[in-house]
């Protein structure tokens, strides 16, 4: 891990506002980049399995994320080679409702620009979600539009939906997301991670 990576492990800048959630858990920033890497999965935010794991991804939304990937674990977790930045690295919290809420703005202006800077290696972005799509993408409209026009980012990004079970619905309704999309990705993040 770089010096900028145990930086923001020790990162405690959220300490009450993770206390005022209805979890008041404690900050664990889950930083997870080295500047080789060449593929970067761009999320939202570290749900609570992965809070608890200190791992991204390591849950059912990551074997989901995978398979739409075409990549194993062990490539997935090659630091060297794949990076995951989502625009906070600690675990939100749950609203009064049980959702999960947006990621702390200060954690982009604190961190995003230098730890994205700082991946000189880079030959892919995969930007999951809506905030992660503003950021990256300069995309605010709706996300299914966005998605859709995975074409409009290529050859340098593609976005996707967010890989949850909860999406499972969304997918169904669009199957293009399959058909079209999927092997597009698939064939990118292999000339990504190819020599
Ligand atoms: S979410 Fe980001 S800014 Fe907030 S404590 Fe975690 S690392 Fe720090």
């Amino acid at each position: 891990m770089t010096d900028l990576a145990e930086d923001i492990r020790a990162c405690r800048l959220c300490t009450a506002r993770f206390a005022a959630t209805k979890t008041q858990h404690q900050p664990r920033p889950v930083p997870w980049f080295r500047p080789s890497a060449r593929l970067l999965i761009a999320g939202q935010a570290p749900g609570l399995q992965v809070h608890e794991k200190g791992r991204p991804f390591d849950d059912r939304s990551g074997d989901r994320l995978r398979d739409w990937l075409g990549i194993d674990r062990d490539t997935f977790y090659d630091l060297d080679r794949v990076a995951v930045v989502p625009m906070a690295f600690c675990f939100p919290g749950y609203d009064a409702r049980g959702s999960d809420l947006p990621p702390p703005p200060i954690c982009s202006t604190t961190w995003h620009d230098a730890v994205i800077g700082g991946l000189t290696g880079l030959r892919l972005r995969v930007v999951i979600g809506a905030y992660a799509q503003a950021y990256h993408l300069g995309r605010k409209g709706p996300l299914t539009e966005t998605v859709r026009g995975f074409r409009d980012h290529l050859p340098d990004a593609i976005p996707l939906p967010h890989p949850s079970w909860r999406n499972t619905g969304w997918l169904k309704k669009n199957p293009w997301f399959e058909t079209d999309l999927l092997p597009v990705l698939r064939q990118k993040v292999k000339e990504a991670l190819g020599d």
